[in-house]
């Protein structure tokens, strides 16, 4: 099948009729709700900007399967160029939807079952990685979105999965059976989820003995029987249902995150990639991890482009972009936006080439870029702010804009530099607001910090690949540490004088 339209992207999606519920409630005409839809727009955006010649470098790559070009989305990386290709794919795509747009969990779910698939059966004579194969070729070829399913809920931390008193807080085989294996469980807060043709599964932390029910990765329809999804809400969601694009301050994108469930799902083999062997679902946890973690020093760039270029309007539309502490901040901004660029380039360029062939990024390299990104889009949002001044959060509504009688009043208190029209210092103020507090703060703040993992997951893995050994013997090494101290060669520095 040729790349997919935009066109096509969304009947397919409508085409599945998913299971979804909202506020309490069965939904089903989703793509066309108002709070979904501008999610499902973030998606079709991978598909639209794939059709276009300018961009079809950065979009398409080439098939290690087949030779046939394909959505960068489904393509197993197969050099660094492709892993800095991939994190400007994601800037762009950010710059375009000023949003989380979803597709990236699942080819980063991908790339990471590559080459775990193809270890454990190494080590252990099982036929996972062909499997997988043909399940990465049948992506590639209809173009779909699998979406990367690992966050289970986790109940009470301090215990393991198979010591719950629900064990259904991690998803877990509760049959097994010749053709195949009975799921139940739950994912939490899955990105893109009710966008997805496909659900991609991982277990979500290190197993050892006894989680091997829970030790588990399969795919299946995100239609499949069994499953259905709790969608999420957002900040100043119901915004959406009020029929009008102003107030919402980007209205035709937006993130999406719903509660996966699986009650009682039937895998078949040919869809079963781990089950049961504990040992491998740690370094599955690892490069998924590292592999989202370097995406979002693409993806989260790319909306700072916008909240950077949003709060520079505002201060033109304020009438004070002159000033020299406003062009300071929109500096400190842009200093440390492309700083996470240049972690999202580094960790792709040290990339290295897996036994399975495909191309990893460097675990610590990835780690450093995401423990950025729990940071610095706090401090971009902070002078975001600090620059669109409290008029954001304080403006009337687009109704009483539209009021006959208190609508000329607003025009013409909300009057900022002469030649601005008031309603489009409305529009940037509420895309300042959308980012910074609304529904794509979501995708911006909060999934900047808890996303592909909190910050500590992030540290654990810092010290772990740090290599401090090396440090310490570097700093030993220069001072002479462990050495004979040859004493009698002291001199004092009169002494050294006079001779
Ligand atoms: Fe993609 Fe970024 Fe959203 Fe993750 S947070 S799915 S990397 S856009
Ligand atoms: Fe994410």
């Amino acid at each position: 099948m040729p790349l997919r339209t935009r066109e096509e992207f969304i009947q397919s999606i409508a085409d599945l009729d998913l299971q979804i519920y909202m506020f309490g409630e069965k939904i089903d005409d989703y793509v066309d709700h108002p709070v979904i839809r501008p999610s499902l727009n973030c998606i079709a955006m991978t598909y639209e900007l794939a059709q276009q010649p300018e961009y079809q470098d950065i979009m398409l790559a080439t098939s290690h399967l087949t030779g046939n070009k394909i959505n960068r989305f489904t393509h197993i990386h197969q050099s660094t160029e492709d892993l800095i290709k991939k994190v400007k794919m994601l800037r762009l795509l950010g710059q375009k939807t000023g949003s989380c747009f979803q597709r990236c969990v699942g080819m980063d779910a991908l790339n990471a079952l590559w080459s775990v698939t193809y270890e454990c059966d190494e080590a252990k004579g099982t036929d996972y990685h062909e499997r997988f194969t043909r399940y990465v070729q049948y992506l590639q070829e209809n173009d779909l979105v699998a979406d990367g399913a690992m966050t289970d809920p986790k109940g009470d931390r301090s215990l393991p999965p198979h010591q719950q008193p629900d064990p259904d807080v991690y998803v877990h085989v509760v049959e097994r059976r010749d053709d195949g294996i009975v799921v139940r469980g739950a994912k939490a807060h899955q990105t893109g989820a009710c966008n997805s043709h496909e659900v991609v599964v991982m277990p979500t932390i290190a197993m050892r003995e006894g989680d091997e029910d829970f030790a588990v990765s399969f795919a299946c329809p995100a239609n499949a029987d069994g499953i259905y999804y709790i969608y999420g809400r957002q900040s100043c969601d119901t915004r959406k249902l009020e029929g009008n694009d102003l107030d919402i301050g980007n209205a035709n994108y937006g993130g999406q995150e719903a509660l996966m469930v699986f009650d009682d799902v039937f895998i078949p083999w040919e869809h079963v990639f781990l089950c049961g062997e504990v040992e491998f679902a740690s370094p599955l946890v690892e490069r998924f991890a590292g592999y989202h973690r370097s995406s979002y020093g693409g993806c989260k760039v790319g909306v700072g482009d916008v909240l950077i270029g949003a709060a520079s309007v505002a201060a033109e539309m304020n009438g004070v972009a002159k000033a020299s502490h406003i062009k300071d901040k929109v500096v400190e901004m842009t200093h440390l936006n492309e700083t996470m660029f240049a972690c999202g380039i580094a960790c792709s360029a040290e990339g290295v080439r897996m036994p399975a062939g495909n191309y990893q990024i460097d675990l610590l390299l990835a780690n450093i870029t995401k423990q950025n990104v729990t940071r610095f889009p706090y401090e971009i949002a902070r002078l975001a702010e600090d620059i669109a001044g409290g008029l954001m959060v304080t403006m009337p509504s687009a109704q009483d804009l539209a009021d006959e009688k208190i609508g000329p009043i607003v025009e013409k208190y909300l009057t900022g530099q002469c030649d601005t029209p008031t309603i489009d210092r409305m529009r940037i103020l509420r895309l300042v607001e959308n980012l910074t507090l609304g529904t794509a703060a979501v995708g911006y703040r909060t999934e900047s910090m808890h996303g592909a993992g909190s910050p500590q997951a992030q540290r654990i893995m810092i010290a772990r690949q740090s290599n401090l050994d090396h440090k310490k013997e570097l700093a030993k090494a220069l001072a002479g540490v462990g050495t004979p101290w040859q004493k009698e060669k002291l001199k004092t520095p009169a002494a050294s004088a006079d001779a």
